[in-house]
């Protein structure tokens, strides 16, 4: 458990994150003298203080990494901890869909955030309409994957659980005051709050004031932006109804939209509403003549019972076991070429990292090609992996012990 200093208490991280409200007024008082708040995963020196950025999101506060300081926290139990030789995506491309900047993301999305006519959504197919020296654009799912991937959310530090507190907060403070489509991210783009009773208006009031933001007037139509965890899509009169996790909100959709998701995100589809899964949601939302919120475009993102990213039901089991069994591990991110062949999971508390493949699709010629190549590639380089080829038992499969 990280605690943290600001404004003279000491606490929890993870109170921190959960209840951004009650600290709001603290971390205000801090953000202004000394300008920072204190990690104290490690023992520090009072004049080399481990400080964290407290950075203002909407009317309240979050605490993010101090630029280049990641790698002076406690590697195995803080999540601000970064490896310094960690090599960051793109960080020399400026053509770069989304580029790491001081104050968080800016980001280049292949849907338009703000449009003329109110009928169509115009998704751009990256590239197509661009010069040999435009920007790229990253489309949805992407977006989602490398967002979370910025925030340390597919990495797991031995941790009995993780709950939509902790990722709002990791967001959010990599997101920062960055820019979406060339606004400022803030007024586009939300991260759905834990819901708290104690919380409550103030998470509400928040909300509401960027659903106010997404307006349709006959000339225009101004979208937005939600990550947020999915609870159930269904059926209705006119298309499909899709309910969030956090807010009662009812978001409506098209058959096609809903169509093209399912088809696009098989395994988060078919685990929406199983309790061992989570399914989060990337979603621009518009809202409709008759002033009802309406999703255009949807990303889903498979995740286990913490939130950590998965690629089928077979990585969300064995991702629960490890998280049980308090490992640690990391969910390598495939974003780019060349990542195809990172392993399925990647344990770090042995002497030697230990890959993990879960092996669970059978009788696709490209998928059974490229288990062959990691095989071999295992034993070329003599390097340790553990192979889960269902239907075998889960409970079969002998994991190294940490060291
Ligand atoms: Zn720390």
């Amino acid at each position: 458990m990280t605690l943290v200093s600001f404004d003279g208490v000491t606490v929890a991280l993870t109170e921190v994150q959960d209840n951004p409200a009650k600290y709001a007024r603290a971390l205000e008082r801090a953000r202004k003298t000394p300008g920072y708040a204190v990690c104290r995963c490690l023992p520090t020196s009072p004049t080399a203080p481990l400080r964290l950025v407290i950075r203002r999101y909407g009317s309240l506060f979050h605490l993010a990494r101090w630029p280049d300081d990641g790698h002076r926290h406690n590697p195995k139990t803080c999540s601000f901890y970064r490896a310094a030789s960690q090599p960051s995506r793109n960080s020399n491309d400026t053509l770069a869909a989304i580029r790491t900047i001081a104050c968080g993301l800016d980001v280049k999305l292949n849907t338009s955030l703000s449009v003329r006519t109110v009928d169509r959504s115009t998704r751009q197919s990256s590239g197509a309409a661009s010069g040999a020296m435009s920007r790229r654009a990253a489309p949805l799912l992407g977006f989602l994957q490398r967002v979370w991937e910025e925030a340390g959310l597919n990495e797991w530090a031995g941790a009995p659980s993780r709950g939509w507190g902790t990722c709002n907060a990791q967001l959010v403070s990599v997101l920062g005051d960055g820019k979406l489509n060339g606004k400022p991210m803030q007024d586009v783009f939300h991260v759905m709050r834990r819901y708290d009773v104690a919380d409550g208006s103030c998470v509400l009031a928040e909300f509401q004031s960027f659903l106010d933001r997404i307006t349709t007037t006959p000339a225009k139509s101004e979208r937005g932006l939600l990550i947020a965890e999915l609870r159930s899509v269904e059926p209705s009169k006119y298309g499909f109804v899709v309910k969030l996790r956090q807010t009662y909100e009812t978001f409506f959709a098209s058959k096609g939209v809903i169509e093209s998701a399912a088809d696009s995100f098989k395994p988060a589809w078919a685990m929406i509403g199983d309790a061992s899964a989570r399914v989060v949601a990337l979603a621009v939302i518009e809202r409709t003549k008759d002033d009802n919120l309406r999703i255009i475009d949807l990303a889903l993102q498979l995740c286990n019972s913490a939130f950590l990213p998965c690629d089928s039901s077979f990585e969300v089991a064995m991702a629960n076991r490890l998280v049980a069994e308090r490992r640690r591990f990391v969910k390598p991110m495939r974003l780019e070429q060349g990542d195809a062949m990172l392993p399925d999971f990647r344990l770090t508390d042995t002497t030697v990292p230990t890959a993990i493949e879960v092996y669970g699709i059978q009788g696709n010629a490209q998928y059974v090609a490229r288990k062959a190549e990691k095989q071999a590639l295992y034993a070329r380089e003599g390097a340790p992996c553990v192979e889960w080829i269902p239907p075998d038992d889960l409970a079969s499969v002998q994991l190294p012990p940490a060291a």
